[in-house]
């Protein structure tokens, strides 16, 4: 029998027997097969009963574990560790910049990379590093020299000069916005991140304001988009997150609404129906922070009561928005290691806990959060076609967990085994290097 068995390709491998959330269907099938092809795509997924695996083809046999779509961080910093959280000033911030080695910034970021597949993350977005280092590690990940997930890059983050995340490159009015997204278009990034509003750390700017005016958010996303870019907006204020409603802009990051004197939260209904009408999405895209894991930790700063009091508003205006229309998905805003001064957490478990956190604290279904970090992460970033759910003809992005995250997620922190492209690159947490992995050209 041959094991291309009727289907429209050769069938390379199948996977047998465990539940498989395809991130499809409101009820996960409890005993699923899972057939991939040469291509790396999935060819076939249904019951055992359903979807039988063609004889003589390997098979993997995973009773008792559960099959999920490949986690989407939509939001994370590859080049930076935590020790960003010591920084104390915007001008620390640009020194130590100044100070980057480039090369040791690659390492850092490929290193990062591997950290969050091995973890059964297959697909970062990358928002914003202080120079273009990504874009070499993307693209040695594409031409297979690296194992790494797939990553969107922004390379510089747009901002004022002095604004949040400014190290030396700035755009202050339309026309310096219009002209940056073409320096970004052509450096090859894959969308144009656009800091909205000050930010919380590094601290120094305003985060009850918005550092764009309309116009220029405007002028942001028509010339993105007239090269085929995305634009996400960093917008933490009430204001910020209102402009770039009405600009129109493709993902609101964070959309925390800080408004008004002393960092209360202030939400607008306006602003959700623009969000709505122009098909804007929401990155949650919030650190999950230790103080939400009490079992763990019983550390709480000033910092973490007010991040506290702020989630208290938001998180149930995070449902009300997903409610009423708004895509609203899943990010970390991850920068990697261990938190300092703790153990908190080994390798990346940054997305995991961010979907525990969901559960445990927003008050999400366990299907509805690991959606926010598969399908609608996915369709927010225009990857539908390829990416996020287990579907024939999409890529084999897969990862098998052995408890089952519907009655826990906190099963997501171990994830035994990842497929990207239908090839093995991760088990029990390491990274495997495949012996018939060419040494592809590099395209720099
Ligand atoms: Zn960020």
């Amino acid at each position: 029998m041959s094991s291309r068995a009727g289907y429209t390709e050769e069938i390379l491998l199948a996977i047998v027997g465990p539940q498989v959330i395809d991130a499809v269907r409101p009820v996960p099938i409890s005993s699923g097969t899972v057939l991939i092809g040469e291509s790396g795509r999935i060819v076939a997924v249904g019951s055992c009963l359903e979807v039988a695996a063609p004889s003589g083809i390997p098979t993997l046999r995973a009773s008792g574990m559960t099959l999920l779509p490949g986690l989407i961080d939509a939001h994370v910093h590859l080049a930076w560790d935590k020790s960003f959280y010591t920084i104390r000033s915007a001008e620390e911030f640009q020194a130590r910049s100044r100070a980057r080695n480039c090369e040791r910034q690659v390492l850092r970021i490929a290193h990062h990379a591997q950290l969050a597949l091995a973890a059964g993350v297959t697909t970062v977005r990358d928002c914003g590093a202080d120079d273009f280092s990504v874009v070499a590690v993307r693209d040695a990940v594409n031409s297979g020299q690296f194992v790494g997930p797939r990553i969107l890059v922004s390379g510089r983050p747009i901002t004022t000069t002095g604004g949040h995340l400014y190290c030396g490159w700035s755009a202050d009015d339309a026309d310096e916005v219009r002209s940056s997204v073409r320096v970004l278009a052509a450096q090859k990034v894959d969308f144009v991140k656009l800091v909205g509003s000050g930010g919380t750390n590094p601290p120094g700017t305003d985060i009850t304001r918005a550092q764009y005016t309309l116009e220029e958010m405007s002028a942001a996303v028509q010339e993105a988009h007239s090269l085929g870019l995305q634009v996400a907006v960093h917008a933490v204020s009430t204001d910020s997150i209102c402009l770039a409603a009405e600009a129109g802009v493709d993902t609101i990051e964070h959309c925390s609404w800080i408004g008004g004197k002393g960092g209360g939260v202030q939400t607008d209904e306006a602003a959700v129906d623009l969000m709505v009408e122009r098909g804007v999405g929401v990155d949650h895209a919030i650190v999950p922070r230790p103080c939400l894991f009490a079992d763990e930790t019983r550390m709480q700063t000033a910092e973490d009561r007010w991040w506290l009091t702020m989630l208290d508003v938001r998180w149930p205006f995070l449902r009300h928005m997903r409610d009423r229309g708004v895509a609203v998905f899943l990010g970390t805003d991850a920068i990697f290691g261990p938190w300092p001064g703790t153990e908190c957490w080994p390798g990346f478990q940054d997305l995991a806990r961010a979907i525990e956190v969901m559960v445990q604290w927003a008050g999400f279904s366990p299907l509805g959060a690991i959606s926010m970090a598969t399908c609608e992460a996915a369709r927010a970033l225009g990857l539908n076609h390829e990416i996020g759910t287990i579907e024939a003809g999409k890529q084999a992005d897969l990862i098998l967990v052995r408890q089952d995250p519907l009655r826990a997620p906190s099963a997501l922190r171990e994830v035994e085994m990842v497929l990207r492209g239908g090839e093995l690159v991760a088990m029990n947490g390491r990274i495997v290097l495949s012996r018939s992995r060419g040494a592809g050209e590099m395209r720099l």
